[in-house]
């Protein structure tokens, strides 16, 4: 789960974008790419690596010019880091920015296969650009909603739709987003650093709410159309600062963040208050029939799992064994 940036104004969006993406880079992640409206066709450009190797790229493929662009950094979780699974995905008349995890992405690839698309990435991405693509009816909200009332996960999207170069859409569940409200310009990210340069000013994306963002301002939407009033927030630091989101240091905002961060990664696999594991072949049966199990990490998250040995062997009375990812 990395970064997003979006810019629509009258700037050069691809400055904009790699410089945003670059204030998300604490976040992590092994690919990088952006998609602008140059000419009012959208340029793709993307990359496995740093985004050094993006702007290297970059320097060989051509520079997108134009004032609307999404960019996203990667950490995948659904195929290896290579520039086809790299982010933005293109399917027809959609290309997207995505960070979070689809669950039911292969009943959604399957979906989308008899119905005649092709797959590029190994991606649970590429999947949605396609839903969205099969879905458009002529009205992107009414196409966004239908798509997300059938994917099952997390996700921060940023959208665009080949007919629309003024306009991004962006949408989340689980994933953090934000809308970034500038003067003549607006802005999506993952978080404030990115956008801090050019506003203080931004919404905070609530679940399932879409955004429409235009240069000239941004409308949010539920689910139906219907508008929402929203808060505007004032970011009261400095950049430097607000890279730390507020803490005096690294550790202490990381030590902060471990509740939403375990919130974030366990509530994908709840159901009914508890569990649910069958989705990712972990069914009851399979569980009650193992004899062993092994803890593999590094560091604290190899000292947790000497925590979580005392309570398995406690509670469930099976053996465990905590290695050294390194080892292992
Ligand atoms: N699941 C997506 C992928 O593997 C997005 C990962 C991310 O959040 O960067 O491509």
């Amino acid at each position: 789960m990395c970064g997003i940036v979006g810019y629509i104004g009258s700037k050069n969006a691809t400055d904009i974008l790699v410089d945003g993406l670059r204030k998300l880079e604490y976040r992590g992640y092994d690919s990088s790419g952006i998609a602008v409206f140059d000419n009012d066709k959208i340029e793709v450009r993307k990359q496995k690596g740093r985004l050094d190797d993006l702007e290297f790229f970059m320097t060989e493929a051509g520079r997108p010019c134009g004032t609307c662009g999404i960019g996203h950094t990667r950490w995948a979780t659904h195929g290896e880091p290579s520039n086809e699974n790299s982010h933005p995905h293109s399917v027809g008349m959609v290309t997207i920015v995505h960070n979070g995890i689809i669950d039911n992405y292969i009943q959604i690839k399957e979906k989308m296969i008899k119905n005649g698309y092709e797959f590029k990435s190994e991606t649970d991405t590429e999947t949605v650009a396609a839903l969205l693509d099969f879905l458009y009816d002529g009205d992107e909200i009414s196409t966004i909603s239908k798509a997300v009332e059938e994917i099952r996960g997390s996700y921060a999207l940023g959208i665009v739709f080949k007919n629309k170069p003024n306009t991004i859409y962006s949408i989340r569940k689980d994933s953090p987003l934000i809308v970034g409200l500038g003067d003549d310009e607006n802005f999506i990210a993952s978080d404030i650093p990115a956008i801090l340069k050019h506003t203080k000013k931004y919404y905070l994306m609530e679940e399932n709410e879409i955004a429409i963002i235009k240069r000239s301002g941004v409308l949010v939407v539920d689910l139906k159309g219907n508008t929402i009033k929203k808060e505007v927030f004032e970011a009261t630091w400095d950049i430097e600062a607000a890279e730390k989101g507020g803490y005096h240091h690294f550790m202490i905002k990381e030590i902060n963040e471990e509740p939403r961060a375990l919130i974030d990664t366990l509530n994908p696999i709840i159901k009914n208050d508890l569990p649910f594991l069958s989705e990712n072949g972990l069914t009851d049966e399979k569980l009650c029939g193992f004899s062993k199990v092994y803890i593999v990490g590094c560091g604290t998250a190899m000292h947790a799992g000497l925590i979580g040995k005392y309570a398995i062997e406690k509670l469930v009375r099976v053996s465990v064994d905590v290695c050294i990812a390194s080892e292992f």
